[in-house]
């Protein structure tokens, strides 16, 4: 087997003496789009919290790319080629499509938000760079004519790209993906599906969060079930949707 991109080996967390991971076990193949799915509550997002940084693990070990990154802060993550797209996260208002992902940019190659939004301006190159940067990012992601727009008046399904392109900015190897379905119309699922699937083939590596079993399924080579903040189950789709197990979840069983 080929070495993983990501090894996330017995990690757990928990808050106020309750597990919401809890000795977690996932490696993610090179170019593999992995679905995670489980209930509200089973430790998705606390999952894609620990890989990327925002919450420490007092246990286990997280390794990209060869290298033990669990102790380290989430800017420098982001540098290593880690990108997330939180649950439910909202554009900047008041700054236009190119400027949302633009701030992106300077998250990733600088000292964080915080940095991008002291420092002061920058060197010209280095701003001509980020901007180059953007609209490659908009263009992968189909919102090339929409640069100049102001961002909180897209569509949702847009804004949604939107912010894959900002994640995309840092051009990373490793993309999470939390419920970016979440509150979509079928017509701006298909297209994000779309989109996710143009990635893919471009070699990205990704996983993504989903509540809704059918739609992780439909994309994703292998699929890993939370629940409780366990691994029940992992496997291809079609013999994720059917274990037992992962069926006694979801009805509550
Ligand atoms: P999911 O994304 O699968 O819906 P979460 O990872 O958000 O689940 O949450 C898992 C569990 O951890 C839940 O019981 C939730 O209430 C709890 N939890 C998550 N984040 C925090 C936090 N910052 N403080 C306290 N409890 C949290
Ligand atoms: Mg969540």
């Amino acid at each position: 087997m080929t070495e993983p991109l990501l090894r996330v080996a017995g990690v757990s967390r928990s808050f106020g003496g309750v597990y919401a991971v809890r000795d977690v076990h996932l490696d993610v193949a090179p170019g593999e789009l992995r679905g995670v799915i489980g209930p509200n509550g089973a430790g998705k997002s606390t999952l894609f919290g620990l890989i990327g940084g925002q919450l420490a693990s007092r246990t286990g070990t997280i390794t990209y790319a060869g290298q033990r990154i669990d102790r380290l802060p989430p800017h420098r993550r982001a540098t290593l080629g880690i990108a997330i797209v939180f649950q439910g996260a909202r554009v900047f208002g008041g700054m236009t499509v190119l400027e949302n992902v633009m701030v992106g940019a300077h998250a990733t190659t600088g000292g964080g938000f915080v940095g991008a939004a002291l420092r002061l301006p920058r060197h010209h190159r280095e701003e001509r760079e980020i901007r180059h940067r953007a609209r490659e990012a908009l263009d992968r992601v189909g919102l090339a004519g929409w640069a100049g727009r102001s961002a909180e008046s897209l569509p949702l399904g847009q804004q949604r790209a939107l912010q894959v392109a900002r994640a995309l900015c840092g051009r990373p190897r490793l993309l999470l993906l939390d419920e970016p379905a979440a509150g979509l119309r079928a017509a701006e699922r298909n297209a994000l599906a779309q989109l996710i699937e143009e990635l893919k083939a471009g070699g990205l590596t990704m996983i993504k969060i989903e509540h809704d079993v059918a739609f992780v399924t439909r994309l994703a080579d292998r699929v890993t079930v939370l629940d409780l903040g366990r691994v029940i189950a992992e496997g291809t789709p079609a013999e994720v949707r059917a274990d037992p197990a992962v069926v006694a979840a979801y009805l509550g069983g």
